[in-house]
């Protein structure tokens, strides 16, 4: 549980009737919206909500019929495998990372992980997605011993290792989520993983440098950090996922900019927004 103090969400006036209509109109009509028309929209309420929905929902059937699937939304099966729940962040509102002197292990064993992807596998699964707090052997002494008792440099070394084992002994495509990652990084975990991904979560910067923000003290919440890894994955041409965090503090002006961001930078991969409160995913 955090001591940290709830995030406070600016308080920001409605935009003028006319502004709303506007961006709806530009909305029906299928226009490419900016951020400023997208924050103005989230102020629709009643019929003029119920019109953007259908629009929206518009929009979405136009891109699976574009993607020769209409009117089917895929997913894959996947077991979660939380590596470590150790974590050099410090996010306000984190259920996932802990601290050593509350686990038995810092991170689980190789036998432990066999036996979650095997699970996983008889229960149908195809994936399995790798879960863990970023570079925890930079901040808690316990994963550095952990890790050089066992031969391995760092994290991303025992990730790799464990992507290979889950893959040749279960069959599972692992999905690797270890958090912030260098090009080098790619380029290592590529041969070993389909696919891998990381929460954008926001570009609102202030969350990150304000005092008692919830992204405050925590170095791979830099929006800069978190946008250039979504690049050099793009440059790797590594199958990606991101999406944005709601409900951490950012005003609604900001969820567009968030959500915006992909295509205003072309980013290929874009493909889900998250909920806070949802099935905890750490980045
Ligand atoms: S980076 Fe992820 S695991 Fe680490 S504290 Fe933040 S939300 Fe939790």
């Amino acid at each position: 549980m955090s001591d940290m103090p709830a995030p406070r969400t600016p308080e920001q006036p409605p935009p003028p009737a006319s502004a709303l209509r506007r961006a709806l109109a530009r909305a029906r009509d299928g226009k490419t919206l900016d951020p400023g028309e997208a924050a103005t929209l989230m102020h629709a309420r009643g019929e003029q909500l119920a019109t953007l929905v259908a629009r929206a929902g518009r929009v979405r059937d136009a891109g699976l019929a574009a993607a020769g699937r209409p009117g089917v939304i895929t997913y894959s099966r996947k077991v979660f495998i939380p590596l470590t729940r150790l974590c050099r962040d410090r996010c306000g509102y984190c259920t996932f990372a802990t601290v050593p002197g509350r686990l038995d292990s810092p991170y689980l064993s190789p036998d432990e992980v066999l036996a979650i992807a095997r699970q996983g596998a008889a229960l149908g699964c195809k994936e399995a997605l790798f879960t863990l707090g970023d570079r925890p052997e930079d901040r808690w002494r316990q994963a550095r011993d952990w890790l050089g008792a066992r031969g391995y440099d760092d994290t991303l070394s025992y990730v790799r290792a464990m992507a290979i084992g889950v893959l040749e002994e279960t069959g599972l495509l692992p999905h690797l989520n270890p958090g912030v990652l260098t090009w080098q990084d790619f380029a290592r975990l590529k041969p070993v993983a389909p696919s891998m991904g990381m929460m954008l979560e926001t570009t609102a910067t202030r969350l990150f440098t304000d005092q008692g923000g919830p992204h405050y003290g925590s170095p791979d919440k830099d929006p800069a950090v978190r946008l250039r890894v979504l690049e050099d994955a793009g440059r790797s041409a590594v199958p990606f996922t991101t999406g944005i965090l709601i409900g951490i503090g950012e005003t609604l002006a900001e969820r567009p900019n968030s959500t915006t961001w992909p295509r205003r930078s072309r980013w290929p991969g874009w493909c889900s927004a998250r909920r806070r409160g949802s099935r905890p995913r750490p980045t």
